[in-house]
């Protein structure tokens, strides 16, 4: 094993297994990552730590492995978006509106992450309510802080780490934590992993639980571990995975699976898709390059490159910002200052009590959304909008299964461009319009991630898309564990970490 002052350079395969020899603690392991998250504030990745939950979560795993009763992560440090309820810590989905909310029990990926040995370090910052593609729209004070403040690119802090999940990204990607939760419903895990030159993978739809996440739009939300590598998200998402049939109706009834069983497979004679709509004008050359020279690799190892097309990639933005929307308008109708979150001092009446709560504790994205949603769900522009946006969805969905008819996977840039600049992006549009690579996957409902291949202008690292058919997560770990066996993209560490 390393020195116990690198044990942050230890992924997750490499901690769980020192942990298990009892090279290491799971109270040391604690102490060594809450110890760097304080250290590196400025990176504004926490919401909050609480030392005193986290060790004592730790001192039980040391119990466990002492009696030789060790579940298979025993002590592992994680961190958790702070979209998931977690006993124990704060609960704000970055948002006013739930400043000093306190969930009463785990969400159920947390709750079998725990299960499998994991101690929670923390809670991460993330866009309010994971809507956005930055972090800049997180609403509440980082750990550190006395304001909002956007977490960091720890490639270069002028940069967004990417969002929804930034603060996942930010915190795995400066070693603040060896691994961490994310969420993904229109590219979320995706992206900010591609931004931060980690792997996140996001499962077929239903395959992760939901309960307990806080939904921003329930027919596309998705769960998934945020690491360095594939082998890390595999032994994570092993655990994540599985029905959840009495507490989250859309959960499928297909079993957990080991997925680091296929990960030496060969991908020899495998087939990668590689959609013509997906190398279109908007992509920026350097991220085209990198894209380009992690496929040319694929082909080295044997893999076979298969031109296809998804002809609806464009419509996937318009579609997602209508029905994205339209859950997101009737999801948040719960914070009203009744029942959860933030009410208003001063108010005349009842209606004047929810106008005015609504108002002060829901920042301007939200809202933005929240209106959309309204619209296109009032009469008169359901079927104009609503209805029409559920037609190409589906269709979106054909577009994948005709392609699966001549590939295995699929693969492309995650984003058309590397880390913005903070506050770059004034406009919401060119915002929703960069998302266009990750949203036809979330519509339709496939397992996708991001796996590091390079890096683009000014250093900063560039992310490779792959995507797989339905339940197709083992292929997806399997293809990008090749990968990071013959590249070592993932293993670089950003300057001063
Ligand atoms: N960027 C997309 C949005 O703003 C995706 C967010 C997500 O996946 N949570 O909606």
């Amino acid at each position: 094993m390393t020195h116990k002052t690198d044990l942050h350079d230890l992924g997750v395969a490499q901690l769980a297994s020192a942990l298990r020899d009892k090279q290491v603690s799971a109270v040391e392991a604690a102490q060594h990552f809450l110890a760097r998250a304080k250290a590196h504030q400025h990176l504004a990745a926490y919401l909050a730590i609480d030392e005193d939950v986290t060790l004592a979560q730790a001192r039980a795993q040391d119990a466990a492995l002492a009696a030789g009763q060790a579940a298979p992560l025993a002590g592992l440090p994680i961190a958790h978006k702070d979209v998931f309820v977690t006993r124990g810590f704060p609960t704000t989905a970055s948002s006013k509106m739930l400043a000093g909310y306190r969930s009463p029990f785990d969400a159920t990926v947390v709750a079998r992450l725990a299960q499998a040995g994991c101690v929670t370090l923390g809670k991460l910052s993330c866009d309010e309510f994971a809507m956005g593609a930055s972090n800049e729209k997180a609403a509440v004070a980082p750990l550190g802080f006395n304001a909002a403040e956007p977490a960091r690119n720890p490639w270069n802090l002028q940069h967004v780490p990417g969002g929804s999940s930034g603060g996942s990204a930010a915190a795995v990607a400066a070693r603040l934590a060896p691994a961490a939760t994310g969420t993904d419903t229109g590219g979320s895990i995706r992206q900010p992993a591609s931004f931060c030159g980690i792997t996140g993978i996001k499962p077929t739809y239903g395959r992760a639980s939901r309960y307990g996440m806080i939904a921003f739009a329930s027919s596309l939300d998705q769960a998934g571990p945020m690491a360095r590598s594939a082998e890390d998200c595999a032994l994570l998402l092993s655990q994540i995975c599985g029905p959840d049939p009495e507490r989250d109706a859309t959960s499928l009834d297909y079993p957990a699976e080991d997925f680091t069983r296929t990960l030496q497979d060969s991908i020899a004679g495998l087939r990668i898709g590689v959609p013509a709509e997906f190398f279109s004008d908007g992509l920026q050359a350097d991220v085209r390059a990198a894209v380009e020279a992690a496929l040319k690799e694929y082909e080295r190892l044997g893999a076979k490159l298969v031109p296809i097309s998804l002809p609806r990639t464009e419509l996937a933005v318009p579609v997602y910002y209508i029905i994205a929307p339209a859950e997101a308008s009737s999801n948040l109708s719960r914070f009203d200052g009744v029942r959860y979150g933030h009410r208003a001092k001063e108010y005349t009446d009842l209606l004047d009590m929810y106008k005015k709560s609504r108002a002060e504790g829901f920042g301007d994205e939200v809202k933005r959304r929240i209106m959309i949603g309204t619209y296109v769900l009032s009469e008169g522009y359901y079927d104009a909008y609503y209805l029409q946006a559920q037609k190409i969805r589906r269709m979106i969905a054909d577009d994948f299964q005709a392609a699966f008819q001549h590939c295995d996977l699929i693969a492309g840039p995650v984003a058309p461009t590397v880390a913005p600049k903070l506050g770059a992006q004034t406009d919401p549009v060119t915002s929703y319009l960069a998302d266009i690579y990750t949203l036809p996957a979330s519509l339709a409902g496939l397992p996708g991630m991001s796996v590091p291949a390079g890096t683009g202008a000014g250093g900063l690292p560039v992310g490779l898309q792959l995507i797989g058919n339905y339940f197709q997560e083992a292929k997806l770990l399997n293809a990008a564990h090749r990968l990071q066996q013959s590249t070592d993209f993932h293993l670089v560490k950003p300057e001063g970490i």
